[in-house]
């Protein structure tokens, strides 16, 4: 199996390379933030949960995520491997998907890590809340509580995948296409 994480700070264009790399290495697509604002539109228990924190920019509770990979990964038995978007977020998270990817019988393959300075993010992400109308991308506060919930929490997980070297640099910046051929380029050497 082909697991990825990609990773990357809010607005590094997580979401765009997914939806490219799905279709070229015909993986399943999970990004927990997607399936948290489905939930949300859904009106669950779970979703009301979840609002709260998210539109604060806060992380929601490990368990939570942990639990929602743990049923999607259970739902798709013949996948031949999964982009993981935005998830892991924690240290927990990871060492949860480590786990439950071994009962699996496999493994993260590799982590691409895409490289955007928090000016440029801020940028995307205020153009992207016009687009999308998300809330929680149209809010400078939001989005500065969001990225500095990144550096606390998220960031410590490139050493946690360099300590298995998996980690892969990639510059985040550049045309859609030219982002997109550097990880592929990099998934081939995996
Ligand atoms: P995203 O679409 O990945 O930017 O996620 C939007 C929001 O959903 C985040 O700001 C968090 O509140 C929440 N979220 C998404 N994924 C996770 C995760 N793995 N752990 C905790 N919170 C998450």
């Amino acid at each position: 199996m082909l697991n990825l994480v990609l990773f990357g700070p809010p607005g590094s264009g997580k979401g765009t390379q997914s939806a490219l790399l799905i279709d070229k290495y015909n993986l399943v697509h999970l990004s927990t933030g997607d399936i948290l604002r489905g939930e949300i539109a859904a009106g669950t228990a779970l979703g009301l949960e979840a609002k709260s924190l998210m539109d604060k920019g806060d992380l929601v509770p490990d368990s939570v995520v942990i639990g929602m990979i743990k049923s999607k990964l259970e739902n798709n038995p013949d996948a031949k491997g999964f982009i993981f978007d935005g998830f892991p977020r924690t240290t927990a998270q990871a060492e949860a998907l480590d786990t439950l990817l071994a009962e699996l019988n496999t493994a993260i393959s590799g982590m691409l890590s895409l490289q955007v300075d928090d000016e440029e993010l801020s940028k995307r992400l205020l153009l992207r809340g016009k687009d999308s109308g998300r809330a929680d991308d149209q809010d400078e506060n939001i989005i500065r509580n969001r990225i500095k919930e990144y550096n606390n929490k998220t960031l410590p997980l490139k050493e946690f995948y360099g300590a298995q070297n998996k980690l892969q640099e990639i510059e985040g910046v550049g045309s859609i296409e030219e982002i997109n051929q550097k990880l592929c380029t990099a998934i081939d050497n995996l």
